[in-house]
């Protein structure tokens, strides 16, 4: 039995059996025998969706190729793949996918189920992109849902935080292959909240990071470009400075304030470059963080990121990461924090290492108050209720959970307690 932890460390557990097959019948023979079964992605959620003391399997190394259909316009995908591996291949082919997020070591599968996201006012989640399902079901069959085939299974499926069954494949939208441009300089907040909705329609991607203590924050965009000869790599942010403002912070927070200035002074130089889209979405992520986030009415973003940074300085709350904003399009998926509402992404990050709990648990009252929806697979606090009343959807998405799982193989401790699974509706 070894120990399995998630990437911040803040999950562990100890699975009976933690299995990676490489075939089809081999995962199927897995599923038919286990009593409770979880699988694992990159394991990058903060929440313990994954956390199982039974059955924990990866699909990392399942066979599988890239199915693309004749109009170029979708592709089946292996739902293990990272989307490191899969946007690699799509390049190959001359593709790439509609939109992505900060970093790609996830799995296109973990990223579907939680309604991962990157930023563009007009661009919807990972989840949003994903148009058919190969499933597998607690009796180890295969079956396939699209818009037009088992149509309450897929719509419950596009962000099902794996509820439903193990994602085999994954059939996605993608785009032909393109180019980004990024641009990244120091912006004042108040400009930024003052010229927010022309800032935000100049390019196709927006998003910002601001320290608690600053009144700078670090601008950045990216827009579809012209190839400039051979790309030469780099990064978005220089992380090697912000640790060490981080390790010092966690030691000495009085001087968390100082320290955050002093860093965003020495941020000031703009810098651009031009890179292939699946090169350039992605960025490092090496400084270990925990990270609530909560998607609210765009116009409720700023004001809810002003007053939490307010709390912060009021009560000299030792915050060492910053915010990050952030726009995702309305969807219509069930389950989805973007369902029937557009909206402004606010992410509140804690270096790993220090106390997060208290702090996460005042900003979400804020975020709440503004009309925020947690990001599930990211610290919050929801109960059932809570989730009732956020998501109309909920009793038609647990229907269909009952129907293709009545045994509840596929649920764990998390999942039941906060669906409220096997016990009366609130
Ligand atoms: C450094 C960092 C950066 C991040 N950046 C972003 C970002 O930019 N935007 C954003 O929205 N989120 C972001 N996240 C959150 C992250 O995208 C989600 O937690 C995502 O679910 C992680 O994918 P994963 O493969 O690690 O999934 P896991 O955490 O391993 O699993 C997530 C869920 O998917 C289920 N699952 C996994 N594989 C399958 C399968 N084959 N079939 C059925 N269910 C399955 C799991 O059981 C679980 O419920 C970030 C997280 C970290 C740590």
């Amino acid at each position: 039995m070894s120990e399995w932890s998630n990437w911040s460390g803040s999950v562990k557990a100890q699975p009976a059996q933690w299995a990676k097959p490489k075939t089809v019948a081999e995962l199927s023979s897995l599923v038919r025998q286990a009593n409770k079964v979880r699988v694992v992605g990159a394991g990058h959620s903060f929440m313990p969706l994954v956390h199982t003391d039974d059955t924990l399997i990866s699909l990392a190394d399942l066979e599988g190729k890239i199915e693309i259909a004749a109009d170029r316009k979708t592709v089946w995908a292996p739902a293990g793949w990272s989307l490191d591996k899969l946007t690699e291949a799509l390049w190959a082919e001359g593709l790439s996918m509609i939109n992505q997020g900060d970093i790609n070591p996830q799995s296109l599968a973990g990223a579907s189920a939680t309604g991962t996201h990157g930023t563009g006012a007009e661009l919807g989640s990972i989840s949003t992109q994903a148009c058919g399902f190969r499933l597998m079901q607690a009796d180890g069959s295969v079956i396939e849902c699209g818009p037009d085939q088992q149509p309450d299974l897929y719509q419950a499926q596009r962000l099902s935080l794996g509820l439903l069954g193990i994602a085999i494949e994954i059939r996605i939208h993608v785009l032909p292959a393109y180019h980004l441009e990024e641009r990244i300089s120091r912006m004042r907040l108040d400009e930024v909240a003052e010229r927010f909705d022309e800032l935000a329609a100049a390019t196709r991607h927006m998003e910002f990071f601001v320290f608690p203590y600053s009144d700078h924050v670090i601008f950045k965009t990216l827009h579809p470009a012209a190839p400039e000869g051979d790309y030469a790599g780099g990064e978005d942010i220089d992380e090697s400075v912000f640790k060490l403002v981080c390790e010092l912070g966690a030691v000495a927070k009085p001087m968390i304030p100082t320290l955050q200035r002093m860093l965003m002074r020495l941020s000031g130089s703009p810098s651009r470059r031009v890179g292939p889209a699946w090169k350039i979405f992605p960025s490092e992520r090496t400084i270990r963080f925990e990270e609530m986030e909560y998607e609210m009415p765009r116009e409720n973003g700023m004001p809810a990121l002003r007053a939490a940074i307010a709390h912060i300085r009021t009560n000299r709350m030792p915050i060492a990461f910053p915010f990050e904003f952030r726009l995702t399009a309305a969807d219509d998926i069930w389950m989805s924090p973007f369902h029937t509402g557009p909206g402004a992404s606010v992410s509140f990050h804690q270096y790993a290492p220090m106390p997060w709990r208290s702090a996460f648990n005042e900003i979400e009252a804020i975020f709440r108050s503004a009309g925020g929806r947690p990001h599930w697979a990211k610290r919050h606090t929801l109960t059932t209720q809570d989730v009732y009343d956020l998501y109309p959807r909920t009793a038609e998405f647990l229907a269909v959970r009952q129907s293709v799982d009545p045994q509840g193989k596929f649920v764990n401790a998390h999942l039941s307690e906060l669906f409220g699974i096997g016990a009366p509706r609130p």
